[in-house]
């Protein structure tokens, strides 16, 4: 390399995005003494395309990173999911578990994301916002990773700089930039989500369930996917729809129109209404059930939406990008610590693994899953059917937030697991 590289622009790590993933990545690895450069394009409070919406999952990342989540600050606490669709609407408490807390939470992500990016500062995390990473930078000679170009400037039109590191962690979401760099694009075999969402001031803000929509309906079609009303304790809910590309209809769907079409056929009373909406309607994807692969290679290691974490059951992302960063976390620490290269590469190459352990059986039984209800007539048979069994439906809750218990459990909890370990991990 020409470039003189100062000690401020090398690090052990370097995280690229600061959204759940890259927060997570970086406070564990800082808890672990390790050096870490969190570099994120935008500047705090800055908005993301979101549901707002956090399961049990999400809740137990949280306290492990020693935020507080105090109703002051903006957590506005749910007790579970309100199932709505083919005629029935039941009330699910989540899961009363040892492995998580009984309760979910709301928090716009524009106080969540900067929190958490506080919190991974606090750890001893170098957070440099305003720094838009551009590309990698490789070693000549093996094709590995040794740093990141980038620009100041959430445009990257400022200044070019250079960082340095032993391992880079893409963090940066949906598009990731920084793997397609690395060849790394998404695979068209595994589901992608499609949602939009905006705000409406509404009576229903202080609901305590997180309320879903089964019954998407584009003229006599049955959509697959849901529409979600989560009210956000602040005086506005947070109202969306999603679907999967499963569905034939996927490539030609106006979302903006399904949404004015389906808020049209709620209560007026809701208030879910254009003059009571205070954001405009925006939209983004969601990559699942492992969209982009492998996790490791070349020094570049994926969590979150650049690794297409998001769960194909419910389109929950924030948990398994918390998630995927703390075992991305893991593993560095553990490479780093090893004395020689080949050693630390050997570990880093388990990466992948351990995702595949952790999500592996879940994530190919949820993409069969999304494979049935791109049927429309399974998701009929599954809403009219499906609904009015409570016991079933308690059982789905469970399968499909991915909430058991790891060990023992109850009958619905050793299905689950059971059905997740025989499913090989794709
Ligand atoms: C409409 C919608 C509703 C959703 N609802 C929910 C929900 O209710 N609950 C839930 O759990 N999940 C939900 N999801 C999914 C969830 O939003 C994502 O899974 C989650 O944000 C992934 O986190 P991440 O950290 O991997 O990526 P992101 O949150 O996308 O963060 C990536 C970060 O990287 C930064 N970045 C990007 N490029 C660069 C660069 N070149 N240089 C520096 N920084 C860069 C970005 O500015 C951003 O801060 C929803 C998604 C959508 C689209």
């Amino acid at each position: 390399m020409h470039q003189h590289i100062s000690p401020a622009d090398s690090a052990d790590v370097i995280v690229v995005g600061a959204g759940p993933a890259g927060s997570a990545t970086a406070f564990h690895l800082a808890q672990a003494g390790l050096d870490v450069l969190l570099l994120e394009k935008s500047q705090f409070p800055r908005e993301k395309v979101c549901g707002d919406g956090l399961t049990p999952r999400a809740v137990k990342q949280l306290v492990g990173m020693g935020i507080p989540l105090n109703a002051e600050d903006g957590w506005f606490p749910n007790k579970g999911l309100r199932i709505i669709g083919g005629g029935v609407r039941l009330e699910l408490d989540w899961p009363d578990l040892a492995a998580y807390p009984g309760y979910g939470l709301m928090r716009s992500r524009r106080g969540f994301d900067e929190a958490l990016a506080r919190a991974a500062g606090k750890a001893g995390a170098r957070l440099l916002e305003g720094v838009s990473v551009t590309g990698p930078v490789l070693d000549e000679a093996t094709g590995r990773m040794t740093g990141v170009t980038a620009r100041a400037g959430a445009d990257g039109d400022g200044p070019p700089r250079t960082y340095q590191a032993r391992v880079v962690v893409a963090a940066d979401g949906n598009s990731s930039r920084l793997s397609l760099a690395m060849g790394l694009a998404k695979r068209d075999d595994r589901p992608l989500g499609v949602a939009v969402r905006t705000y409406f001031t509404s009576p229903r803000h202080d609901d305590d369930y997180l309320e879903s929509w089964l019954e998407l309906w584009d003229g006599d079609r049955l959509l697959p996917g849901y529409g979600w009303v989560f009210g956000a304790g602040d005086g506005t809910s947070n109202v969306g729809l999603g679907l999967l590309n499963t569905s034939a209809a996927f490539q030609h769907t106006d979302y903006r129109g399904l949404l004015h079409r389906w808020l049209a056929g709620m209560p007026a009373e809701w208030g879910l209404t254009e003059e009571n909406r205070t954001e405009p309607v925006r939209g983004a994807a969601l990559p699942m059930g492992f969209n982009r692969t492998p996790h490791y290679t070349r020094g570049l290691m994926l969590a979150g939406d650049a690794g297409g974490m998001v769960n194909p059951f419910n389109g929950e992302g924030i948990a398994y990008a918390m998630e995927s960063g703390e075992i991305a976390a893991r593993v560095i620490t553990q490479a780093l610590a090893r004395p020689d290269r080949a050693g630390a590469e050997r570990v880093l190459h388990g990466y992948p693994q351990a995702l595949r352990d952790a999500y592996g059986g879940y994530y190919t039984l949820g993409r069969k899953f999304v494979g049935a209800i791109g049927h429309p007539w399974v998701m009929k048979v599954a809403t009219r059917h499906g609904m009015p069994r409570p016991a079933l439906m308690r059982f789905t809750l469970k399968l499909l937030a991915n909430l058991t218990e790891p060990r023992g459990g109850d009958a619905a909890d050793r299905v689950i697991n059971a059905l997740s370990r025989l499913t090989p991990a794709a």
